[in-house]
């Protein structure tokens, strides 16, 4: 595998920005902010990390999007063609941004976004840079809320969900090492990845 480093300059303080192949998410390691690469350069986000469970340590962060959302379900139609009263509520998801096959990104995003973790102050250690942009993130949000509304046992025929995003920011997730993997020090899932 070639690793091609881009170095970047961190739109809060200047310092270079470090990055491996095609991260468009980092952290700065020097102030602590964060930014993600769009087709109009650097942006910054606000950055802070999610605390690892008691008994838990870390060794090594990667990056997420802790977004809050108005979620909306709307035109949910039974199979008989019954509708069912719609929802509108505002949710906190965290979504993770570093590659994971799509099974395990899915499945530690839910466990992530089913309790509102704590947050925390930024670790001193380097935090990993990410690849997914904030529209795939919401995507992901889309597929949580269908899935979650696909499992109510309804027989569900159709439905309409949408997704605001009111805030968006990004946070550092701290992970153990394990043989095979990495498991999340918040929510003790596993998910394959390169430490
Ligand atoms: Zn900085």
């Amino acid at each position: 595998m070639t690793l091609k480093l881009i170095s970047l300059d961190c739109p809060s303080c200047g310092s270079a920005l470090r990055g491996e192949g095609l991260d468009t998410v980092f952290f700065c390691g020097h102030c602590g902010d964060a930014a993600t690469l769009g087709e109009n350069g650097l942006e910054m986000v606000e950055g802070s990390a999610l605390a690892p469970a008691p008994g838990r340590h870390p060794g090594l962060w990667k990056p997420a999007w802790l977004i809050e959302a108005d979620v909306t379900v709307a035109d949910r139609l039974r199979s008989g063609g019954r509708r069912t009263e719609g929802w509108s509520t505002r949710r906190t998801f965290v979504i993770p941004a570093f590659v994971t096959p799509l099974d395990d990104l899915t499945r530690l995003a839910r466990a992530l976004s089913e309790g509102a973790g704590t947050t925390a102050e930024l670790p001193r250690e380097p935090i990993h840079g990410g690849t997914l942009a904030i529209e795939d993130a919401v995507t992901l949000i889309r597929h949580i809320v269908i899935g979650e509304e696909v499992r109510k046992s309804d027989m569900l025929a159709s439905l309409r969900v949408d997704i605001e995003v009111a805030s968006r920011r990004l946070v550092a997730l701290p992970f153990e090492k394990t043989g095979d993997g990495l498991r999340c020090a918040i929510t003790g899932v596993m998910v394959r990845g390169e430490g």
